[in-house]
């Protein structure tokens, strides 16, 4: 099978990335650790790469959730598979998405997490779909806005495919079946 056309390259993601974390490492400059809390299993590589170039002291956990969808259409309930394994209290957050389509999945997040008291909690994504937004939801960090498009690659899916592809690509809907 051949490989999904190119969206954004790999050289557009490291410069974006490189942005990213100039940015977060100025933002966070005075507040000491910050726990970045990356979404399984979409920002493995997002945040495998985010975290090493950011200058801040910083810790890694993990959560997971799943998102209720009718093949790529989100019905807009989200159920926590798995969650962090520290205390969050009194530290500062930041939630690392892979992409947010609806907002459902980052709202409920903000939430479950919002209620242990951090000190602080943020948002990044790596990617956008302005378009599909269905909730309010604040993000303060944004690589890159698309269209409202099935991606692929750099830690994101189909069906637990192309996660490992270098850059983001594009499934046309024929191709989803
Ligand atoms: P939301 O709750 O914002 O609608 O959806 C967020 C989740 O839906 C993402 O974390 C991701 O798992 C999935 N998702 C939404 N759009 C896409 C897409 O275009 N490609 C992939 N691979 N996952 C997507």
């Amino acid at each position: 099978m051949n490989n999904p056309p190119v969206l954004i390259s790999e050289e557009k993601i490291r410069q974006r990335v490189d942005e990213l974390a100039a940015q977060i490492s100025s933002d966070y400059a005075d507040k000491g650790d910050v726990v970045l809390i990356g979404i399984l299993k979409g920002s493995f590589i997002f945040l495998a790469d985010l975290s090493r170039r950011l200058s801040i002291p910083r810790t890694i956990e993990f959560m997971a959730v799943s998102s209720y969808r009718n093949t790529s259409v989100s019905t807009g309930a989200v159920r926590m598979v798995m969650d962090v394994r520290s205390n969050i209290e009194n530290r500062h957050v930041l939630i690392v998405e892979d992409i947010v389509d609806t907002g459902h999945t980052l709202k409920y997040l903000i939430g479950i997490l919002g209620s242990r008291k951090p000190a602080s909690i943020r948002t990044c994504t790596l990617l956008h779909k302005a378009e599909s937004a269905e909730v309010d939801v604040r993000i303060d960090y944004i690589g890159f806005g698309i269209g409202d498009e099935w991606v692929v690659g750099y830690g994101l899916d189909y069906a637990e495919r192309d996660r490992s592809l270098p850059y983001i690509g594009t499934i046309q809907p024929d191709d989803r079946a």
